[in-house]
């Protein structure tokens, strides 16, 4: 049912969560405006292509197996590449290949004679590959899981700490932006799942071809981009509108908050309420090159297992996508986590050529790498830590006329921002 009084819903921001949020909104019949004070939509999720150069913003991927993003994405047309299911470990001058045989049997030998995890370990790496996988995503999530850390987790599980040491950490810093292994239990199960469920991919043109491929979906005109709001309108203690960066007011009938979460509770904070906050964020800042030859070939992920690595990990994207560079040029992306990731550019960029050359073997004078882009992203996933789920925000904000949809409902994931603006879609056309 339409707004009697022809008002739109305005959601604000058109990252995964609020194009979903539109995407299922407007498939109701609902009248949608989203406003997004980024000069383009994606959020988290966006692409610059630039001299023939393909620059996610932060080196990201797609798990295929992720069950709610799926429905709003059109894969065939995305033109998905993948990764090969494994990672190569580097650590004090050697580099060994583990991969998920059972996803590309392929594999099996090079895993099998791999010395970095000893006979044991790849026993029990097995053994939760199948536990993960017969696990539902919301048994993942349940509380068995949630309130235990994921190194607390696997020292239970019989792995020691060389291999969670010399793998999971950096393997999880890749995945989860932590190298502790802090974060609960569930994310790891949830990731070992999806890994297990589907392929590890990005799109030809990019990871930002995710959100373009949403937005493309709305109807025109349905998204204002380089359109901040700067505070709620409250009416009769109502949420009636939201006050734009110039000063003009968007009359709304609800008001979603898709917003990451520090904003979502600055927002709120103008209309008198309180959101809860994740306890922290985990940033990354990756560094672009471009090679003649690349010191870290292949379509695997490769990890820097030495310890006070500044590079958590890297690829050469263009083995896996050729379309990320032009003109047969190799792009590689390497990633900082943690506080490494604070350092400044020439610090990074520094640690990040001996890196490559020392996990690659190669000497370093050999190798011409050009810098081409550098991306900080401070908040790019929130923190997890065991328990974090106790304090997840609800879809209504306290307040009549103001929801929140937000990767905050579920997790700091893709998968987790479409659950939210599936939800407070559900929700808002349930109550309205
Ligand atoms: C480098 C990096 C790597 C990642 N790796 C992975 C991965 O491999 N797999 C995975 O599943 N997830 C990964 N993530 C996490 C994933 O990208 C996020 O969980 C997800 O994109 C969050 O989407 P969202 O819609 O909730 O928020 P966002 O994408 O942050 O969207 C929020 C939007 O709100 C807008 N906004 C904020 N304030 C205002 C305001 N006042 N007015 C108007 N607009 C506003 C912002 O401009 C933004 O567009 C990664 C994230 C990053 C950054």
């Amino acid at each position: 049912m339409s707004d009697p009084n022809g008002k739109p819903i305005v959601i604000v921001g058109a990252g995964v969560a609020g194009l979903v949020a539109a995407i299922e909104l407007q498939a109701a019949g609902r009248s949608v405006v989203v406003v997004d004070a980024a000069p383009e939509v994606g959020g988290r999720v966006r692409t610059t292509v630039r001299e023939g150069l393909v620059i996610d913003h932060g080196f990201q991927v797609l798990f295929t197996a992720y069950p709610t993003l799926r429905r709003y994405l059109d894969f065939d047309r995305l033109a998905l590449r993948k990764f090969l299911p494994a990672a190569r470990i580097a650590r004090d001058g050697q580099v060994s290949l583990i991969g998920d045989a059972l996803a590309d049997p392929g594999l099996l030998l090079d895993t099998l004679f791999a010395r970095a995890i000893g006979v044991g370990d790849k026993l029990r790496l097995l053994a939760l590959r199948r536990f993960a996988q017969q696990l539902s995503i919301d048994d993942c999530f349940g509380a068995r899981f949630a309130s235990i850390s994921t190194r607390d987790f696997l020292t239970a599980r019989g792995f020691g700490t060389p291999v969670i040491d010399g793998f999971f950490a950096p393997f999880y810093g890749g995945i989860l932006l932590d190298r502790t292994l802090a974060t609960s239990a569930s994310i790891l199960l949830f990731t070992f799942k999806m890994l297990a469920d589907g392929d590890t991919v990005v799109p030809a043109g990019g990871i930002g071809a995710l959100t373009q491929q949403m937005a493309a979906r709305l109807v025109a005109g349905t998204v204002r981009t380089n359109c901040a709001v700067r505070a709620l309108v409250v009416t009769n203690e109502r949420v009636t509108g939201v006050r734009l960066h110039d000063d003009t007011e968007l009359d709304a009938a609800q008001v979603v908050l898709a917003t990451d979460a520090p904003a979502a509770a600055a927002l709120a904070r103008t209309a008198g309420l309180t959101l809860p906050e994740p306890s922290g964020a985990r940033g990354c800042t990756t560094l672009y090159y471009t090679a003649r030859t690349s010191p870290i070939p292949g379509k695997a992920l490769w990890l820097n297992a030495n310890a006070n690595a500044v590079i958590s990990h890297a690829v050469t994207l263009t083995d896996v996508a050729p379309e990320y560079a032009t003109n047969g040029r190799t792009l590689i992306a390497a990633t900082s986590v943690g506080a490494a990731a604070d350092l400044d550019d020439a610090t990074l960029d520094a640690a990040a050529r001996s890196e490559l050359a020392a996990m690659g073997k190669v000497p370093p004078a050999a190798l011409a790498l050009d810098r081409v882009a550098l991306w900080r992203v401070p908040y790019s996933q929130y923190e997890q830590a065991p328990g974090w789920r106790e304090h997840r925000p609800s879809i209504a904000c306290g307040m009549q006329g103001l929801w929140r949809a937000s990767e905050m409902l579920h997790s700091s994931s893709l998968e987790g921002a479409a659950r939210g603006g599936d939800m407070a879609a559900k929700a808002i056309l349930h109550a309205t």
